[in-house]
């Protein structure tokens, strides 16, 4: 339905109507970016025929249902007609979209406007090439985290308050939002005045709850800053799934799991905690919340492992959209690339190809956007220290007005009005790339795992 109304006759004709010359005196503002875009999307929408949208549709619904059953059997060979025919779906819509280079490109800029399977390996396969040995050299050291302290007793009612007052901190608005509990945590709402968050709790792990506040936080942190005037047009949407993550990101990781933010939160953390956190010491708790190891599951690995999971499945699914993978092999190839990669092979397929949702609809070029986010996030980032000043030294005051301000500035207020590599490319004075993430993570780890880790990570 959304589709045929989309692509109905008169809207083109209402959109052409736009095209004059006062848009093109407009091009950079609102009008005219609001114009370009819908047009854009109304293009790419009508290329498709209604009964293929209607398939895919349907198909996603069911696919979707056959996957939650599978994993839960641990059945790979349930689901596989499933996928392939997901797969077929989707190739058929990249092929009635046209691309240049690979079909791949016609899937992922609905989620990426601006990127290609070539542009997004030119940062991913970098960052896969050093971030690999900086994660077997994190294994090599030997070096453990006291991550049992995050496992004592934390009382979920004194988390759903700690957690409250962080996110209020680090800007949150909770005259325009508010935050509850469910199974899986997220971010939604209806425009920048009304932001759920949702969280869930777990006495015994302290950083799951914590932190899954302050990523959503971060999402609704942007969607709080996006302009209220423009809600429901594209100059007051969210540029992309990329920059979404890199703020949920940045406040997750970049500040919450920063050095300067336990300095300034960690003696309040050891009174709302005191039977859990009374006689540990700071640094302590700093290596326990970033502990990094390897794991099997994607949603529930470390700030260095995270974008390694990302690659992995970026290769298969390029692979298989581009007709190199059969989907038959699919499962042996995720193992083969977790052997490589992470060291790690599950023995199931449950914790292993069928643990994420997304190939179940036929959501061939949404992981990238993660990882891509957090190179976002740490350029950005840089880009705000090298304008504000020593922003770990405001983290350990908490004050974190300057950052958001900045965010505010730079990318909220935006919109649609510029693509992610191009905005990235005005604010920090260079294309994306995988260089900031990196010095970040071996600073981080180096000092965490080993000093001499950063530098035989580096050759
Ligand atoms: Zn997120």
């Amino acid at each position: 339905m959304a589709h045929r109304r989309n692509t109905a006759p008169e809207v083109g004709e209402w959109l052409d109507t736009l095209v004059t010359s006062d848009l093109a005196a407009d091009a950079a503002g609102d009008l005219g970016a609001n114009v370009r875009e819908l047009r854009r999307r109304r293009k790419k929408l009508t290329k498709v025929p209604a009964a293929l949208v209607e398939e895919i549709a349907r198909t996603a619904s069911q696919s979707h249902q056959v996957w939650a059953a599978a994993r839960k059997a641990d059945d790979f060979a349930a689901f596989r007609p499933w996928l392939e025919k997901m797969l077929r779906l989707r190739i058929e819509q990249a092929e009635a979209v046209g691309y240049s280079g690979s079909p791949y490109d016609a899937l992922v800029d609905d989620y990426e406007p601006g990127e290609t399977a070539v542009s997004i390996a030119r940062v991913l396969d970098a960052l896969r090439a050093e971030l690999t040995p900086l994660v077997a050299a994190i294994v090599k050291s030997g070096r453990k985290a006291p991550s049992e302290v995050l496992a004592r007793s934390f009382p979920v009612a004194a988390q759903a308050e700690f957690g409250k007052r962080a996110a209020a901190a680090i800007g949150f608005d909770f005259d325009a939002g508010r935050l509850d509990t469910t199974h899986h945590p997220f971010c939604g709402g209806a425009g920048p005045r009304d932001v759920r968050l949702t969280t869930r709790y777990n006495e015994h792990d302290f950083g799951d709850g914590f932190f899954s506040i302050l990523h959503e936080a971060g999402h609704g942190i942007y969607e709080q800053g996006l302009r209220a005037d423009q809600y429901g047009m594209p100059a007051g949407e969210a540029m992309s799934l990329a920059i979404h993550e890199s703020q949920s990101r940045m406040w997750e990781n970049l500040v919450g799991r920063s050095y300067g933010f336990w300095r300034w939160l960690y003696a309040d953390a050891q009174r709302a905690f005191p039977a859990a956190l009374a006689g540990v010491p700071l640094d302590d708790f700093y290596f326990a919340v970033n502990e990094s190891k390897p794991s099997l599951i994607r949603t529930e690995s470390d700030e260095a492992t995270y974008n390694l999971h990302v690659c992995i499945r970026f290769g298969l699914e390029r692979a298989l959209v581009e007709g190199r993978l059969a989907v038959a092999d699919l499962p042996g190839a995720w193992n083969d690339a977790y052997r490589d990669t992470l060291g790690v092979v599950s023995p199931t397929d449950a914790n292993g190809v069928l643990q994420d949702v997304h190939w179940s609809e036929g959501m061939f070029g949404y992981f990238p956007t993660y990882a891509l986010g957090n190179l976002y996030a740490a350029q950005l980032f840089d880009a705000a220290g090298r304008e504000l000043g020593d922003l770990d030294a405001m983290f350990a005051a908490g004050e974190f007005e300057p950052l958001l301000g900045w965010l505010r500035r730079n990318v909220h207020v935006v919109g649609q009005c510029e693509t992610a590599p191009r905005l990235v490319e005005r604010v920090t004075g260079a294309s994306l790339s995988a260089a900031p993430l990196m010095q970040r993570l071996r600073a981080k780890f180096g000092g965490l795992y080993g000093g001499s880790l950063a530098a035989s990570a580096a050759s």
